[in-house]
Parts: structure tokens; sequence; C-alpha cells
């Protein structure tokens, strides 16, 4: 039996603190502290930098990926491509229960007046039910992404149970931009037409030059997360590119 979640996540950072992030994305799968572990992407605009790690490290990570039934055809397409190219041998599509989408969202308009019922019921629920398994998960959060995220570790506790794990914490956009281009790594198609952060496709929108490259995620709404990462069981959101003082972050 694992040592309880604190314990692992303090010495993990203690043994890594000074690695760099293929170094730490190698020692997060490989680590007997880390537990199961599962690699949670979007296949959006920066997703393949992780991606590219894990194919090179253990190509046979669980990779999961949430299909929300409203995804843009290209994001599909470019999930299946990325996935062959890269020889990722477990990536997992998941989508919400079909009782629940004829129940809560039977004619796929609960986007129009309830954005957050409609994130929880494709994103949040299904997402949490595959990561039920496992130990730990690996996200893209960094540190120039928040205010609040300016201290973020590599480990974090994020349940009694389930760590997540931040290979990325210390990277800036320039170090994803160099990766991508050094690897000579596919980019997602919507990003040369204007969408810097890809989401589904009634909630995402083109961004004009020096706008915040979000600024196209649920245009015209308050909402500016999606739910996946909460902080002490509360979903968490960011306006303007910053946590907002109530300890909500920024998200998937
Ligand atoms: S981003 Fe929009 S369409 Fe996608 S799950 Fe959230 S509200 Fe629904």
């Amino acid at each position: 039996m694992l040592p309880d979640i604190a314990t692992r996540v303090a010495a993990l950072n203690d043994r890594y603190r000074h690695h760099a992030a293929v170094a730490v994305m190698e020692k997060a799968l490989k680590d007997p502290d880390t537990g199961e572990v599962a690699l949670v992407s979007s296949f959006g605009a920066e997703s393949v930098v992780l991606l590219h790690m894990v194919s090179l490290i253990a190509p046979g990570t669980p990779v999961i990926f949430v299909d929300t039934l409203m995804l843009f055809r290209e994001t599909l397409d470019y999930q299946r491509e990325v996935s062959r190219q890269l020889g990722l041998t477990d990536v997992r599509t998941i989508t919400a229960a079909q009782a629940m989408l004829d129940l809560e969202d039977p004619d796929n308009t609960l986007h129009q007046f309830n954005t957050d019922a409609c994130c929880a019921l494709r994103k949040t629920v299904p997402l949490e039910k595959a990561l039920s398994g496992f130990d730990a998960w690996i996200t893209g959060r960094k540190r120039f992404q928040a205010a609040t995220r300016a201290t973020i570790d590599f480990f974090e506790v994020e349940t009694p149970t389930r760590m997540k794990i931040n290979p990325l914490a210390h990277w800036g956009r320039e170090d994803l931009e160099e990766y991508m281009v050094q690897n000579r790594l596919p980019r997602h198609p919507l990003v040369a037409q204007g969408y810097p952060s890809i989401g589904c496709a009634p909630c995402t929108s083109k961004v004009a030059p020096g706008e915040d490259p979000r600024a196209g995620r649920w245009r015209g709404s308050q909402k500016t997360e999606c739910g996946i990462h909460f902080i002490g069981g509360k979903a968490v959101r960011v306006k303007n590119g910053m946590q907002e003082p109530d300890n909500k972050e920024k998200v998937a």
C-alpha cells in the first residue's frame, strides 16, 4: 500500500525539484510514489507537447480524451492523427453517458442557457469517472497562467487519494513554441486560423491580434473555465488571464 498522499507529494517534490520538464515527466511515469498515472489531454493548441513527451518515455501511458460531442471536427481529426503519429497506444476517448445526455440535454442546446451545467455534464463528470482508478494525472498547468499558480510545484495533492503532476509548471509560452518547433510537432489546424485556445465549437471563437489567447472561450459571458480543475473540491476559474481572488483558476 502507498504511503499517504501528502507524504508522497512532498517526497516527489524534494526528489525532482531541480529537474527539467522531460525529466519530471519521466520520473512521474516511473516513480512508484506516483502510482497509476494518466495523462488528460484536450488535444488542443498546446497539448502536443505533453503528448510528445509521453510518447518518448512510455507510449502505452493511458491518455484520457474527453469528447464532449461538441468539439470541432478538426479536433477529432487532429486527435486521431497525433495519436497515430506519436504511436500512443492507449488513448481512451470518453463521453458523457447517453442516458444522461438524453435526460439533461436531449436537443444539444444546454450550452446556450447554462454553460456550467453543460460543462459538468459533458466534461467534468465523465472525467472524474475516468480518473477514479488512477492515483495521479498529468496536467499542462503552468506558473505563468495565473498569479496563484506562481508557486505551483511539479507534484500537488488534488484529493486525499489522487495527485496532479505539472511537468510544465516552469514553462512559458515561448518554451512551448520552441519545443513544438524543435520537435517538428503537428499543430492543431485551427491555431493557424486564429484560435490560440480551442474548446467546444459552440463556445470557442477566433481571437484578434493583441487579445488574451483565451478571449475566444465563452466569449461574451463571465465563464472562463470548464471545471476540470478543483481546489478544495471546488471548480476554479480565472478572469482576464489572472486567477480570481476567491481561489479560482483557469483550466483547459
Ligand atoms: S464548452 Fe460549451 S459546449 Fe462544451 S461542454 Fe462546456 S458549455 Fe458545453
